[in-house]
């Protein structure tokens, strides 16, 4: 992990909702590539900043073992991974470096529609469907609230129809989704967006100056957007 190196390497995700965005802001720091014919790396040409396309689950863990120097994911994801880290007694090894601006959703409890929502003190004994089940825990025990997470990878939203959950704890963004399954978004437990994430330590070779200039960069196509 603590391997000297000349070329910085950015993790993104290889395709999805953040895959096009991710792209085109690195694009518009200056950074160009060649492709490899698996295409999983992008050799960096107009700079020594190399791509690595994957999931995005896998983006906090690449940095975390130092794999690559940052990537560009959800807060969710990478918020859900340090949580999780923290329950097994791991520190982050990761830090959010910068908002981006772009894949904005929230992490958002939602309960059928016939309910009425009197607080967190009503899910006492339930069951809770999500993808995010450390940042759930946590924000149950934070309200003493003794719940069942059911983890779930996908098709969160369907759990209360299948009588595997009660209710959800989704990522929403229009929320036609939960509507179309009845559901209603009632809390709020993370407000997310698409973060440039990077090691916690700087770099002590040729990825302090690539870095800073990356991030100079960054800052500057950051600020005309908005
Ligand atoms: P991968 O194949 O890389 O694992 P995925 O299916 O986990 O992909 P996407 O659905 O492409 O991921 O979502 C990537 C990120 O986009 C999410 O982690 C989240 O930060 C953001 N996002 C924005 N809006 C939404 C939404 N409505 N639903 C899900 N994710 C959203
Ligand atoms: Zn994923």
């Amino acid at each position: 992990a603590n391997a000297t190196r000349d070329r910085l390497r950015i993790a993104i995700q290889k395709s999805g909702r953040l895959a096009d965005p991710a792209r085109s802001l690195l694009a518009a720091c200056g950074l160009s590539w060649r492709e490899s014919r698996d295409k999983l790396f992008c050799y960096g040409e107009s700079l020594p900043v190399d791509l690595l396309l994957v999931r995005d689950d896998d983006i906090p863990g690449l940095i975390a073992d130092g794999v690559c120097d940052y990537g560009i994911v959800g807060r969710n994801e990478l918020d859900e991974q340090a949580n999780a880290r923290l329950e097994i007694g791991l520190s982050p090894a990761y830090r959010e470096v910068r908002p981006l601006g772009f894949g904005g959703c929230r992490l958002m409890l939602a309960i059928p529609e016939t309910w009425e929502w009197e607080g967190a003190q009503q899910l006492q004994g339930l069951r809770i469907a999500t993808s995010y089940p450390a940042i759930l825990r946590q924000w149950l025990s934070a309200r003493g609230v003794e719940a069942s997470v059911v983890e779930l990878s996908g098709s969160v939203e369907i759990a209360p129809k299948l009588d595997t959950a009660d209710l959800i704890c989704d990522l929403v963004s229009s929320g036609a989704t939960l509507k179309a399954n009845q559901l209603k978004p009632v809390e709020t437990l993370l407000d997310s967006e698409a973060v440039l994430a990077g090691p916690v330590r700087g770099f002590n070779d040729a990825r302090a100056d690539l870095s800073a200039m990356l991030l100079r960069r960054m800052d500057g196509v950051l600020k005309l957007k908005d």
